[in-house]
């Protein structure tokens, strides 16, 4: 799926219907219910600041009620002892159903994480209807082996659910994120608890609802909105939990990796933070790349864990693409998610604005030349410009440390040695670009870059069966493609002797 941020023009934000706020509650073994403390929270439009509804606020004893749930589902009910036929059947009527409400899921994840509506749309609704979609289709083909025969034993595989699952998902892709986690689980026959970010609860309940209407069974799929430490805490350290999936930042992934490792031993799947490479090299179509360049590294306001933020342009183009970039940097829209014209839209909260900011401030410091944009809009709601440094060294903090926000770091190199080299000078590896026509050069750097994906020509190119996750500090485990499905089974081995066997 080809992702760019581009503005269509084709609706007048007017025109966009306001959804009603339906589901505020926890969703618990099949109902929606208040928190047992009865405190709530407050979502807040970016665009505004101000709240769009108060959510029920999950706490541990709310997440003990849904485990206990979904522990109840997963060793009683029918879900993990269907056929995968029937699984599949419920999860194409699942996918169906979000594809008819699709409209309604991306406009709550315009106004509460400040995504561009026109591109929930086309890139991100379609992808989670299409990934769940995917492990529906996996549902019926999951299996064991026959192994070879020896001793007069005869050995088999069975690939079971692992159990109960914890999946703790951040605020950057709400709806996509969720069908992301949910989709291989369910389709493995595993029951869960979900815990969305705190930010953005909205699409994360009406999923909830959409998945009762489905025919999910009560108790497999529980959504718990709630905060980090308290409700994403008791997850993490739950001792009937089996399994932890887990998006987020990597110094959250370490804590709930150390809670895992204290509580129950359950296994953590990983998907960190990244501080992505794109190199450009001398060959490349200029106007071409300095765009790739624009869209890995603004696309979503840069709120995107495989932006491609260090941007490596080799000497002989160095002055052309820089002013390639400015030129279509002038043309880069920043406005209202819901209008389509706009290339980004606010940070996602108040919080994430002035973390970009004094980025920007301490890239100054340090410097680095403020190439363009810095600055916030003079306007209501977090919005930051595209902001672009050049003269930045390898070791400054802005070429460090993940930013999450529009920023992009331009480096200049000489030869693919080089580029190898100071593109894997990074704590993370989660994704490098690589444009070039040289057929060589592409093989030589896909295979030394040190990261999860590799996308020449292209960027942010992700489908249902492409997997996706880190290498390095950004984590282990991969999410979509059947490596997912994967980390949701466990093998058993069941052996029996056969005739003439000494068992006997
Ligand atoms: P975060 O780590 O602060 O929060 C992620 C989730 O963890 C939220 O639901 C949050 O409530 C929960 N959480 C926070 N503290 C917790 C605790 N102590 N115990 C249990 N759960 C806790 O990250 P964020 O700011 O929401 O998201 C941005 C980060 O996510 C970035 O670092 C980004 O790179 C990363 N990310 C990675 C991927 C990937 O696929 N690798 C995708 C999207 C985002």
């Amino acid at each position: 799926m080809a992702v760019q941020s581009t503005g269509n023009g084709s609706y007048e934000p007017s025109q966009v219907k306001f959804p009603a706020i339906k589901f505020t509650k926890l969703f618990i073994n099949g109902e929606f219910v208040d928190s047992l403390s009865g405190r709530t929270f407050e979502t807040i439009d970016p665009r505004t600041g101000e709240a769009i509804a108060k959510i029920a606020e999950g706490d541990k004893e709310d997440v003990d009620l849904a485990v206990k749930a979904a522990r109840k589902a997963f060793d009683h009910g029918p879900w993990p002892r269907f056929p995968g036929s029937e699984r599949r059947r419920i999860l194409l009527k699942f996918a169906d159903l979000v594809n008819e409400n699709a409209e309604e899921l991306a406009t709550l994840d315009a106004i509460d994480a400040g995504k561009l509506l026109h591109l929930m749309r086309i890139i991100d609704l379609p992808l989670a209807v299409d990934t769940i979609r995917y492990y529906a289709g996996a549902a019926d083909k999951i299996h064991g082996e026959t192994l070879k025969m020896s001793r007069e034993l005869q050995s088999y595989t069975l690939h079971e659910p692992i159990g109960v699952v914890g999946h703790i998902i951040p605020w950057n892709f709400p709806s996509l994120m969720f069908a992301i986690k949910v989709g291989p689980a369910l389709a493995a026959g595993c029951t869960m608890i979900v815990k969305p970010a705190e930010q953005t609860p909205l699409s994360a309940l009406y999923y909830a609802h959409l998945a009762k209407l489905a025919g999910i069974p009560d108790g497999v799929l529980n959504v718990v909105p709630g905060f980090g430490p308290t409700a994403g805490a008791a997850i993490s350290s739950h001792m009937d939990i089996n399994m932890i999936s887990f998006t987020g930042s990597t110094e959250i992934g370490r804590r709930i990796m150390q809670a895992a490792a204290t509580s129950n031993l359950k296994p953590v799947c990983l998907e960190l933070g990244g501080k992505s490479p794109l190199i450009i090299f001398n060959d490349a179509d200029v106007d071409k790349a300095a765009e790739q360049a624009l869209q890995g590294s603004f696309f979503n306001k840069g709120e995107i864990c495989v932006a491609g933020c260090r941007v490596f342009a080799q000497d002989g183009i160095y002055d052309q693409f820089l002013l390639k970039l400015k030129e279509k940097a002038q043309n880069w829209v920043v406005g209202d998610p819901l209008d389509p014209n706009s290339h980004h839209g606010p940070q996602v909260d108040k919080r994430q604005y002035e973390k970009v900011l004094s980025h920007i401030e301490q890239g100054k410091k340090e410097g680095a030349t403020l190439f363009y944009g810095g600055k916030p809009l003079d306007r209501k709601g977090y919005y930051i410009e595209p902001t672009i440094f050049i003269d930045v060294k390898d070791d400054m903090t802005i070429a460090q440390n993940e930013i999450f926000g529009p920023v992009m770091t331009v480096f200049k190199f000489k030869d693919v040695e080089e580029a190898i080299k100071r593109a894997n000078e990074t704590k993370y590896g989660l994704a490098a670009g690589i444009m070039t026509n040289d057929l060589n050069i592409a093989n030589t750097v896909s295979r030394s870059i040190r990261a999860g994906a590799i996308w020449i020509n292209c960027y942010f190119a992700f489908d249902a069966d492409c997997p996706h996750g880190g290498y390095k500090m950004s984590g282990f485990g991969r999410d979509l493609g059947m490596d997912a499905l994967k980390k949701y089974l466990q093998v058993k081995s069941v052996t029996t002797p056969i005739y003439n066997s000494p068992w006997l």
